[in-house]
């Protein structure tokens, strides 16, 4: 059983009866768009941005509807029930800003945050470049100064929701020569002469969100763009990751729960030998194995979320929860579609969807085996309990 404030329970009311509606009518048939450029439902999106969707991790004072931890986690649980690509969009501008939020002045919070709020409502994280995936120190964008702005130069790929930003926060290296830590933040509107999309990305699912590659020509920003301090980039990227990894497996729990509820549905009904295929015992314990990775998942986020919010060490925890959280989700599809025989596999069910979907999940925002570098560097450091 769930433990939800009343709060937690009528934003899980809201997101039921929006996604309802608007989402989940039209997701499987937007999955089969051909053009990656095409494929994304901007009314339906631009209808759960006003529901504040997409800034309930930024703060009331910059025009955000910010939530609590626990809170934002329920939510985002449940936006990944109906859609991990929703889910995701609004997850990734919501991550966009904490570079901002961790290193950032109150009057730049503000002031980018406006350009979500006032904008078309999507920011982007753009970290990884084609040589630089999980090695994130070894970034080749450059930003040099030059007068009261700087200078950027170079590409970035794999960048969710590049296609339709109003800003990206960018990461760029200001000092070469000192690796990670010469690596700068800075805010770039996509507007700015300079700044292209170079490719969408044509991916197994994941399919109704851009991930695409950015190109920066002679891109020029006000030096007041620089997000905190020059050479803290990768301290800001590392801690913004470390505060969302919770939030990544919470969508994952989300996904999980949708692709348990659909199998538990086709099994009750489903009879085969004059039974129903939920009596067997074999099926029994696969549904009690994928029922408990979900329970523990979500219990593991909820206690990431409770040490971050305490101000405690929590970047140990956080990544085992996007770790166990997305990996069980993986294992859960896979099983649901099992259950499910060949109907799961048919894309005219959703799960044949979050199967595609959810692998993503194990790959961005650090993948499972880079999560499992940040536990076991904790574990084998001894300040680890
Ligand atoms: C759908 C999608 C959306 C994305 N969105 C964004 C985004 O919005 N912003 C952004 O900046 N990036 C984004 N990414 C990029 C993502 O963060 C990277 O793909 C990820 O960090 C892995 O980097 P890579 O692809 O270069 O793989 P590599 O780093 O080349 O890794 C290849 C394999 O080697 C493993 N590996 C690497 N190093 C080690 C090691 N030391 N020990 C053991 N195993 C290792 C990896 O786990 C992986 O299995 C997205 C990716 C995807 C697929």
């Amino acid at each position: 059983m769930r433990l939800l404030t009343d709060e937690q329970k009528k934003w899980c009311e809201t997101i039921g009866e929006f996604c309802k509606k608007e989402i989940e009518p039209i997701m499987l048939e937007w999955d089969k768009v051909v053009d990656p450029s095409k494929a994304i439902p901007f009314d339906a999106y631009a209808k759960a941005f006003k529901l504040g969707l997409n800034t309930f991790e930024i703060p009331e004072y910059a025009g955000g509807n910010k939530v609590d931890l626990h809170t934002a986690a329920v939510m985002y649980e449940e936006m990944g029930y109906y859609d991990g690509n929703f889910a995701s969009v609004m997850q990734t501008t919501n991550l966009a800003l904490k570079p901002v939020l961790i290193g950032g002045s109150d009057e730049q919070i503000k002031y980018f945050a406006k350009h979500i709020l006032e904008g078309k409502g999507y920011a982007a994280f753009a970290l990884t470049e084609p040589q630089s995936g999980s090695d994130a120190g070894s970034v080749l964008t450059t930003a040099v100064k030059d007068g009261d702005e700087w200078v950027i130069n170079g590409e970035k790929c794999f960048i969710t929701n590049g296609g339709e930003a109003d800003i990206a926060c960018v990461f760029a290296a200001t000092d070469p020569s000192k690796g990670a830590k010469g690596l700068s933040a800075f805010m770039v509107p996509t507007t700015t002469p300079g700044f292209s999309v170079t490719k969408y990305e044509d991916k197994s699912g994941f399919r109704t969100i851009s991930t695409c590659s950015l190109k920066f020509e002679n891109v020029r920003v006000p030096a007041w763009n620089l997000v905190g301090e020059e050479g803290k980039g990768f301290t800001y990227a590392m801690k913004t990751l470390d505060k969302s990894r919770a939030c990544v497996g919470a969508l994952a729990v989300g996904i999980a729960r949708r692709a348990l509820d659909e199998a538990l549905a086709f099994i009750k009904e489903r009879v085969t030998f004059g039974k129903p295929v939920s009596t067997r015992q074999g099926i029994q314990w696969m549904v009690a194995e994928m029922a408990t990775k979900i329970e523990v998942s979500r219990q593991m986020v909820i206690h990431a979320n409770e040490l971050q919010k305490q101000g405690l060490p929590f970047s140990k925890e956080a990544a085992m929860a996007k770790l166990f959280a997305t990996e069980s989700a993986m294992e859960v599809c896979t099983d649901a579609i099992q259950l499910m025989g060949g109907k799961g596999y048919m894309k005219e069910d959703c799960v044949e969807k979050m199967w595609r979907d959810i692998k993503a999940y194990c790959i961005f925002e650090g993948t499972t085996q880079v999560q499992k570098i940040v536990i076991s560097g904790a574990v084998l450091s001894g300040k680890a309990n």
